[in-house]
């Protein structure tokens, strides 16, 4: 069974093509601009099993066209690895396309078997300096660039997803490198820079939760267009998504 908290069907933000995108409950970070805050909460929310789940994909299939599949997110699906493995297993023994959004924060060797049965990691990297991602997210950022080196050595295809906070992510120094520590990385596909939002900040009101970044304003087109210069500059495809 899998602990989710929520499913979107026809999502086109989370990997290519048309998905089903699965929200697992439960996440070891907190990051201060998270939009989907009421999945941290390690509790039991629905669990679904693995033939609800195939079910559910196979409903989809006719829409997921060439490029489409199923994508797990969070939350930190890697923290449910284990459940995953029989999903993943299924799911490709039916042709799907599957993919992972994480935070890269676990690498135990159930992780290391779900690799094997996953096509895509889109993995977020939240900061490259230590402490303005502790400031970030709560916690330290070895075990993401750990879990990224792993990819590269296992040329596992992967996304890097970066979200560009103002006054928290978007220092050209930390943009330069980020760039520097993925431009040798052969299994990095694409960079897609995330623009910051406050769309899930009603959500930390009704959560009784401070919102602490309450007087930080949007990107403007200038500073996401540097961000995007910079991180092209070390030569991978990079998009503002
Ligand atoms: S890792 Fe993702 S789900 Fe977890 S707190 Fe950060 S943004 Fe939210």
């Amino acid at each position: 069974m899998l602990n989710v908290h929520s499913v979107e069907s026809l999502g086109t933000f989370d990997g290519p093509g048309v998905r089903l995108v699965l929200f697992l409950q439960g996440c070891n970070f907190k990051c201060l601009y998270c939009a989907n805050p009421d999945t941290i909460e390690m509790k039991v929310a629905k669990p679904l099993s693995v033939d609800e789940i195939l079910q559910m994909a196979r409903n989809q299939r006719p829409y997921f066209g060439k490029k489409g599949g199923i994508t797990v997110s969070g939350g930190e699906p890697l923290l449910q690895a284990r459940e995953l493995i029989p999903v993943f297993k299924a799911l490709k023994e039916d042709g799907f396309n599957t993919c992972i959004d994480t935070n890269g924060s676990v690498l135990t060797p159930a992780v290391k078997e779900l690799m094997e049965y996953t096509d895509l990691v889109l993995l977020d990297i939240k900061q490259m300096d230590e402490k303005a991602h502790q400031e970030l997210t709560a916690v330290k950022n070895q075990l993401t660039l750990r879990f990224a080196s792993f990819l590269h050595s296992i040329n596992k295809p992967a996304w890097i997803r970066y979200v560009l906070v103002p006054g928290y992510s978007d220092k050209e120094e930390h943009l330069h490198k980020l760039g520097h520590f993925i431009e040798s990385m052969s299994n990095v596909q694409k960079i897609e820079i995330q623009p910051y939002h406050k769309l899930g900040k009603h959500k930390y009101d009704a959560l009784g939760w401070e919102y602490q970044l309450e007087d930080v304003e949007m990107n403007t087109p200038e500073q996401l267009h540097r961000a995007e210069t910079i991180l092209k500059s070390y030569g991978k495809e990079t998009i503002i998504n």
